[in-house]
C-alpha cells in the first residue's frame, strides 16, 4: 500500500526525522490559509498524488506572496498531473501539502528496502539527490553508498556513519545523519515498511539535514497489525476495479493488455499470461480466484474483468482440483447471463468433473469458445487477439 507524503511526513515526524513546517489544503482558501499560518515566504505547494516526479511534470511550485500562493494553488489543484510513474493518462490532484520554502544547499538521496537476495534490508544514500535513483544508478552507480543490514541485529550507529562517511558528510552534518538514519530503520522496521524514501533530503544553507520529500510503502501482508495505516488509504488512488476486487478477495491486478484472463492459482496464472504474450497479446490482468473458488468468486471475477473496457477478449483457465469444473462452468455461465458479454471468450479446463463442465458450457447457449488443452487454447487466444 501506498500513502501521500503528507501522511509520510506525519510519520517522519513522530520518529523525529526532521521535516519542513507545513500542512496538507484541500481547497484553494485552504492553501491560502496555511500560507498565512507559515507566516513566510516563499512557501511550497506540492501536489499529492501517489506517484513521483511531481515536479518535472508541474506539480511542485515556489510561491512568493499570497497571489502567488492562490495562483499556483488554483493552477495545481484540480490538474490531472502527469509524470513518468503515471502513465499517460495521468493522476486528478485533489490535494496540495503547503509547506514552507527552505533554501536548498544541497539535495542527497536516502532511502531502505528489503534485499531479498540476501535477506537483510538495503539502506542507500547518495550524494545525487533530487534526481531520479534509478537514473543514478545505471549511470554513476559510484555516487551510490550502499549498506546492508541484517534485521535480526538491526542498524546500528556504525552503519549509518559509513553512509555519512560515503556521503563525505561533516562532522556536523554526521551528527545530524546518523540519528536521522536510525529513527527512520525503527520505522521501517515497527510499520513493516517495504520503502522508505527521501529524495531529496537537503541541507539547508544553515545546515540542518531536512527531509524535503517523503515516500512510504508498506507490505500490504502485514496491514492487519497497522490499522492506524489503513486510515491512510485514499481510494481516489486506487484502481476501482482492485478495490472491487478487494471487496470479494480476489487477487486481482490491472495491467495494461487487452486479453482479460481469470484463472485459479497465483503459478498457474504466471503461466497463463506468459502464454498470452506468447500468443502475441497483452494480458489485461492478473487475477487468481484462489485454488477454493466458489462460483460466486468465478461470478465475481467475471464480472470484473468484464467492466475493463479495454478488454477484447477472455481466457479462462482453470485446472479443477478442489474447484470442480462443473461448479467453475456453471460459475461462468451465471456470470455471462447476468453481465452483457460483448467478447469472445476462450474456455480451457481440466480435472474433477471436466466432462460435465464442458456438458454445461456447451449447452449454456453462449458464444464460448471451449479449448481442448492448453496449445489450442493459445491458439484460439491468438485469433482474438489479431481481431
Ligand atoms: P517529486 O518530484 O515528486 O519527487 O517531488 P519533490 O518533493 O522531490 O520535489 C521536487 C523538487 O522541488 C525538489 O527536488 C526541489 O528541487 C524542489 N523543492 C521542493 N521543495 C522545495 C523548497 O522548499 N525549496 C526549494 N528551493 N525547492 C524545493
Ligand atoms: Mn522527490
Amino acid at each position: 500500500m501506498k500513502i501521500h507524503e503528507y501522511q509520510a511526513k506525519e510519520l517522519f515526524a513522530r520518529y523525529g526525522v526532521p521535516i519542513p513546517r507545513g500542512r496538507v489544503a484541500f481547497s484553494v482558501d485552504e492553501a491560502v490559509e496555511v500560507a498565512r499560518e507559515l507566516g513566510r515566504y516563499p512557501v511550497v505547494v506540492k501536489a499529492q498524488i501517489h506517484a513521483g516526479g511531481r515536479g518535472k511534470g508541474g506539480g511542485v511550485k515556489l510561491a512568493n506572496s499570497e497571489e502567488e500562493v492562490l495562483k499556483v494553488a488554483q493552477e495545481i489543484l484540480g490538474m490531472t498531473l502527469v509524470t513518468h510513474q503515471t502513465g499517460p493518462e495521468g493522476k486528478v490532484v485533489r490535494k496540495v501539502l503547503v509547506e514552507e520554502g527552505l533554501p536548498i544547499e544541497n539535495e542527497l538521496y536516502f532511502g531502505m528496502l528489503p534485499d531479498r537476495s540476501t535477506g537483510t534490508v538495503a539502506v542507500m544514500a547518495s550524494s545525487a539527490g533530487g534526481m531520479d535513483i534509478e537514473e543514478v544508478a545505471a549511470k554513476e552507480p559510484e555516487k551510490i553508498v550502499k549498506v546492508n543490514v541484517d534485521p535480526l541485529l538491526g542498524m546500528q550507529p556504525f552503519h549509518a556513519r559509513q553512509l555519512a562517511y560515503g556521503l563525505s558528510l561533516s562532522p556536523e552534518l554526521t551528527r545530524q545523519f546518523v540519528p536521522l538514519a536510525l529513527n527512520l530503520y525503527r520505522l521501517f522496521i515497527d510499520y513493516d515498511c517495504s520503502l522508505v524514501e527521501i529524495n531529496p533530503l537537503i541541507v539547508t544553507s544553515d545546515h540542518k539535514l531536512i527531509a524535503l520529500d517523503a515516500k512510504i510503502n508498506f507490505d500490504d501482508n502485514g496491514l492487519f497489525r497497522h490499522k492506524d495505516i489503513l486510515a491512510y488509504r485514499d481510494p481516489d488512488e486506487e484502481d476501482p476495479l482492485e478495490l472491487e476486487a478487494a471487496k470479494y478477495n480476489l487477487n486481482y491486478i490491472k495491467m495494461n493488455g487487452n486479453i482479460g484472463n481469470m484463472v485459479n492459482g497465483a503459478g498457474l496464472a504466471m503461466a497463463t499470461m506468459d502464454l498470452i504474450k506468447l500468443a502475441g497479446a497483452e494480458p489485461a490482468n492478473f487475477l487468481d480466484v484462489g485454488g477454493g473458488a466458489s462460483a460466486e468468486m468465478v461470478e465475481n471475477g467475471f464480472k470484473i474483468i468484464l467492466s475493463d473496457p479495454n478488454v477484447k477478449g477472455v481466457f479462462v483457465n482453470i485446472f479443477g482440483g478442489i474447484l470442480r469444473c462443473d461448479v467453475l462452468a456453471r460459475g461462468i455461465v451465471e456470470a455471462a447471463k447476468k453481465v452483457e458479454v460483448k467478447v469472445p471468450i476462450v474456455i480451457r479446463m481440466e480435472g474433477t468433473n471436466v466432462e460435465q463442465g464442458r456438458e454445461i458450457l456447451n449447452q449454456s447457449g453462449l458464444n464460448l469458445i471451449v479449448a481442448t488443452d492448453l496449445k489450442d487454447a493459445a491458439q484460439k487466444v491468438a485469433t482474438i487477439a489479431k481481431n
